[in-house]
């Protein structure tokens, strides 16, 4: 029994020392920098069971869920709203809708393409995997919201992404911007298309001044000039359909945990206001105003709510 025991604990330190061993190994493939990557198309992931029960595309064909043409994003995230990591939602390609149309339409070059070029392409570069593309400009320069949205993350990490923002779109769409100088947002903040959400730099894992930049849908980030031609400052389209298998990459999401998001409703009861509903659903004011199409706070008692 003893002797068992200690053959198991063996096993265990030995698949840690493994685990531990790989990490360093990743560590040190993540700090070659500015390696130009080869190829800036993705390859498409080819172990994706076509059968899998697709949760978010029924979300997103349903019928009577008339919010999306309007406002996609609240659907598509989920009510789950994190300023903790860049992608919080861990939902595999396999589980994402077949097709999804975003509307460009208000989209606003992130920096002044004429003082800037890429630098690094998206792609693959050696082990890791770059998620987004990097355009040098010199510091300082203004770095605009690409479409409305609010302000999900605004953080600092000293190796990494250096001062970075994380904004939710209204069109579904999240984007990156990454070594900045200075960030000149606060997470919550509104943001229209072509505001000022920061000034350009050299934080974080940096060789040079330069923007990192990233277009995501739920987590998974796809390659930037599928969307913008950075030629021209333009979108390719003003209404963009993203395809599985084209666009979306697996490789942000190895765990995931796929919550079925079903419309909730509540009926409102003497003495409650939004707040106190929003509270008790663990939503925001603003949200449930959003899904209920209210122009104002007021609630009758015997009311509908849509909550979730
Ligand atoms: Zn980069």
């Amino acid at each position: 029994m003893m002797r068992t025991k200690v053959v198991f604990i063996l096993i265990i330190s030995l698949l840690s020392a493994s685990i531990k061993a790989q990490d360093i190994q990743a560590m040190a493939a993540s700090s070659v920098k500015r390696v130009s990557a080869s190829n800036s198309t993705l390859s498409t992931p080819t172990n994706i069971p076509e059968d899998t029960a697709d949760v978010y595309e029924s979300l997103l064909n349903t019928q009577q869920d008339d919010l999306m043409e309007s406002h996609p994003a609240d659907d598509i995230y989920n009510d789950i709203w994190s300023s903790a990591s860049i992608n919080p939602y861990k939902i595999p390609a396999s589980k994402l809708p077949k097709t999804f149309t975003v509307d460009c339409s208000n989209f606003t070059m992130p920096l002044d393409m004429s003082k800037a070029r890429i630098s690094s392409n998206y792609g693959r570069r050696w082990s890791r995997f770059h998620h987004g593309i990097d355009i040098a400009i010199p510091s300082w320069n203004n770095i605009y919201a690409a479409f409305d949205g609010e302000v999900r993350i605004v953080k600092y990490q000293r190796r990494g992404y250096g001062h970075y923002i994380v904004i939710r779109h209204d069109n579904g769409l999240e984007t990156v911007y990454a070594h900045l100088n200075e960030p000149l947002c606060k997470v919550n903040d509104k943001v229209k298309s072509g505001q000022i959400i920061g000034k350009s730099g050299n934080t974080g894992r940096s060789t040079g001044p330069h923007l990192h930049f990233e277009v995501r849908f739920i987590g998974n980030s796809f390659n930037p000039t599928k969307l913008i031609n950075f030629r021209t400052q333009k979108v390719h389209a003003q209404r963009y359909t993203l395809r599985k298998g084209k666009e979306y990459n697996n490789l942000a999401a190895k765990k995931y945990k796929a919550r079925k998001r079903r419309a909730r409703y509540h009926k409102v009861r003497r003495g409650e206001c939004l707040g106190k509903i929003a509270q008790r659903y663990r939503t925001s004011v603003k949200r449930i105003k959003r899904l209920n199409r209210m122009r104002n706070s007021k609630i009758k008692i015997g009311q509908r709510l849509r909550v979730r």
